[in-house]
């Protein structure tokens, strides 16, 4: 997408490709916004398909599927990661596609992007990358114990395994079908954090605050937003670390880059996804422009105003398992959960609950951190949730 075009106006059809529920609150988004919205995705069940004006139902590379998008939309966003970057590069020749294809597949690629942060200044954690068999011999001892990622495809600790010996590692990308991967060395966390940033075609950039993360089992599980989560420092490096890694890719669009905190003090960087990220789904609730908000007016041309955060903000996930606390499928106890003050609920309309998979999330608002954790805390009692 070049610089210099004129803004996209509302009354206009933005297009999606990809239909989860990343796509969903994109649309929820741009409809506010007074545009149409056009999304690509195969599953008729899809939920950003389910509330877009048009759902075009073809798989992700179908050429008259593509072509269709390309000629309802006056632009094309993704919301998935491990879009294919061809599908990107057709639609780019009939319509601007941001963010573009090269920025998205670096994202998609460990390797690749581990050397873009390097180029970038910004350090991650130690690592190696492991394509042949030479490369499995030669790993240096002190990677381990690590953890052992593919290179591609890989989400919500999918596609991961922790090895503490080299007899572990290799038996291990024997399990992954021995597909490139990165060896990375395992890092003793203090605490991790990301930060999302919208950067328009003419390099305006705005950010959102640091986001302070809980994940468990390799998946997010609580971000909590507000002042005197982080050191300053902390929080103002992670914000340089991003924006210095959103620019060396001349990115368009919103980009989110996540940071482990290490107990020394340091600041690495783990890894970027090139579209809004789980991490700031608050921001819809607890900021005066989301995410999504800066998503739309990326793609569009709209002017980009730095986000204002005007509540603490706890956000919980809210996966499958949560419908199975009682052995068979069953709805969690959404009435009570909403009779608290400041909870913000989430669903993405998905047909069937499944164990990790992410059914939707809940922001609880309040004025001062104590009284957003403490409703955030009932809330999960409510949900059978640990806090
Ligand atoms: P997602 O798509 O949810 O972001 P992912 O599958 O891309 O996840 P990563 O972000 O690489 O996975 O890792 C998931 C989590 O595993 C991290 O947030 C962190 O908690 C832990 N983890 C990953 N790499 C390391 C490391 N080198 N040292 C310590 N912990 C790690
Ligand atoms: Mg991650």
């Amino acid at each position: 997408m070049t610089g210099g075009r004129p803004p996209i106006l509302p009354g206009s059809t933005l297009g999606v490709l990809g239909g989860g529920q990343l796509g969903r609150m994109f649309v929820h988004a741009a409809q506010q916004l007074g545009f149409f919205t056009a999304v690509l995705d195969p599953d008729a069940d899809s939920p950003a398909g389910r509330v877009s004006h048009l759902h075009i139902r073809t798989p992700y590379l179908d050429a008259d599927g593509l072509a269709r998008l390309g000629r309802e939309a006056a632009a094309v966003t993704t919301e998935f990661e491990n879009v294919p970057a061809q599908a990107l590069a057709q639609l780019a020749e009939a319509v601007p596609v941001a963010p573009g294809a090269e920025a998205v597949a670096i994202a998609q690629d460990r390797a690749r992007e581990k050397a873009h942060f390097m180029r970038c200044g910004v350090p991650c954690a130690p690592h190696a990358v492991i394509e042949t068999e030479a490369q499995l011999q030669q790993v240096d001892a002190a990677l381990l114990p690590g953890i052992l990622k593919t290179s591609r495809l890989g989400y919500d600790g999918k596609g991961q395994a922790r090895v503490a010996t080299r007899a572990e590692l290799a038996a291990a990308w024997d399990d992954l079908q021995r597909v490139p991967c990165v060896l990375e060395q395992l890092l003793p966390l203090a605490f991790e954090c990301s930060v999302v940033v919208a950067r328009g075609a003419d390099g305006a950039m705005v950010n959102l605050p640091v986001q302070r993360n809980l994940h468990r089992g390799g998946i997010l599980a609580l971000t909590e937003v507000g002042e005197g989560l982080l050191p300053a420092a902390v929080a103002a490096q992670a914000i340089d670390a991003t924006r210095a890694i959103a620019d060396g890719l001349r990115y368009v669009g919103v980009l989110c880059v996540e940071f482990f905190g290490l107990h020394d003090g340091r600041l690495v960087v783990n890894e970027m996804a090139p579209r809004p990220h789980n991490s700031g789904h608050w921001s819809i609730d607890a900021a005066d422009v989301s995410q999504f908000e800066l998503q739309v007016r990326t793609l569009a041309g709209l002017p980009l105003v730095q986000p204002r955060q005007h509540s603490h903000a706890v956000m919980l996930n809210l996966l499958g398992d949560l419908w199975f606390a009682h052995g068979s499928e069953q709805a969690p106890p959404w009435p009570e959960v909403l009779a608290l003050p400041g909870t913000h609920l989430h669903l993405y309309g998905k047909p069937q609950a499944r164990p990790g998979r992410k059914m939707g999330h809940l922001t609880v608002t309040g004025a001062t951190p104590g009284a957003a954790r403490k409703t955030a805390r009932r809330a999960c009692e409510l949900l059978g949730l640990a806090f």
